[in-house]
C-alpha cells in the first residue's frame, strides 16, 4: 500500500506515522528526517539543507526529489511506503507521479491532517524528539512517563531547533503558500481523505486505519 500523509507542520503526521508502520508495515519515508540524519552525519546534502531549514524556509526541489526518488528505489518499498513531509511543492509532487509511474505503481491513499494554525504554534513549541529512536512527544499533550527519557528506548528527547517560536510561523507561511495548494491536485486526482487531526492522538489514528482498511 502506498500512503501520503500530508497536513501542516505540527498536524501530526510523524505520531501517526509510528501507527500506521506498526499496522500495515511499510517503510516510512520523512524526508525532514532523511535530513536531519545528512546534518548530523555532515554530508553535502545535509550542509545544504541546513541552510534553508534553520531558516524554516523549504530546501530546494532539486535537492530533496533526488533524495526520495533513490529512496523509493529500496527494495523495502516494494512492498509499499508511506512518505511523510513529501511532495511540499507542485513540482515535488509532479515529479513524484513520474518516480512513481516509472516505478509502474502509484498512491493509493492521501491522507490529510487538518489542524487550525492556532493549535499547530503550541504543538511545535512543546514537541520534544527521542535522540536515539526519533519517537515524538509533546511536553503537554503527549509527555513521556519520566521527563526528558524517551518511553521507548530510554533515549534523551531533545527539542528541534526549527521548533522555536521564530522558525514556526515561516514554516506555517510556507505552508500556506507552497503545500497547501497540493490539496487541491491530489483531491482532483480523488485521492484525498480529509481527518480531523484535533483529537486525542488515538482517535486520529483509529480514523486513519479505517480509511486505509477501505
Ligand atoms: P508533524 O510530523 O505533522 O510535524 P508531529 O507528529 O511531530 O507533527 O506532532 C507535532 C506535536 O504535536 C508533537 O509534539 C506531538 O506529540 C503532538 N501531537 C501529535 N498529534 C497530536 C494530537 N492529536 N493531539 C495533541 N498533540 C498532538
Ligand atoms: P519536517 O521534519 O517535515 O517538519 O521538515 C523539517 C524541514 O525540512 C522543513 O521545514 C524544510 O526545511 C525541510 N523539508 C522537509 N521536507 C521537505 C520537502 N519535501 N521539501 C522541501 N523542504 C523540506
Amino acid at each position: 500500500m502506498n500512503i501520503l500523509i500530508m497536513g501542516p507542520p505540527g498536524a501530526g503526521k510523524g505520531t501517526q506515522a509510528e501507527s500506521i508502520v506498526n499496522e500495515f508495515g511499510v517503510p516510512h519515508i520523512s524526508t525532514g528526517d532523511a535530513f536531519r540524519l545528512a546534518i548530523k552525519q555532515g554530508t553535502p546534502i545535509g550542509i545544504k539543507a541546513k541552510e534553508y531549514m534553520d531558516k524554516g524556509l523549504l530546501v530546494p526541489d532539486d535537492v530533496t526529489i533526488g533524495i526520495v526518488e533513490e529512496r523509493l528505489q529500496q527494495s523495502d518499498c516494494e512492498k509499499g511506503f508511506l512518505l511523510d513531509g513529501f511532495p511540499r511543492t507542485l513540482s515535488q509532487a509532479e515529479a513524484l507521479d513520474d518516480i512513481l509511474s516509472r516505478l509502474n505503481t502509484k498512491l493509493d491513499h492521501v491522507i490529510n491532517l487538518r489542524v487550525d494554525r492556532e493549535k499547530l504554534m503550541a504543538r511545535l513549541t512543546g514537541r520534544r524528539i527521542c535522540k536515539n529512536c526519533g519517537a515524538t512527544y509533546h511536553v503537554l499533550f503527549n509527555p513521556p512517563k519520566q521527563e526528558g527519557i524517551c518511553d521507548k528506548c530510554g533515549g534523551e528527547l531533545y527539542q528541534r531547533s526549527d521548533d522555536q517560536e521564530e522558525s514556526v510561523g515561516i514554516r506555517l507561511d510556507e505552508y500556506i503558500n507552497k503545500t497547501a495548494p497540493l490539496l487541491t491536485f491530489y483531491e482532483q486526482k480523488g485521492l484525498l481523505r480529509q481527518i480531523d487531526g484535533d483529537q486525542e492522538i488515538g482517535a486520529v489514528s483509529t480514523e486513519i486505519a479505517s480509511v486505509l482498511r477501505g
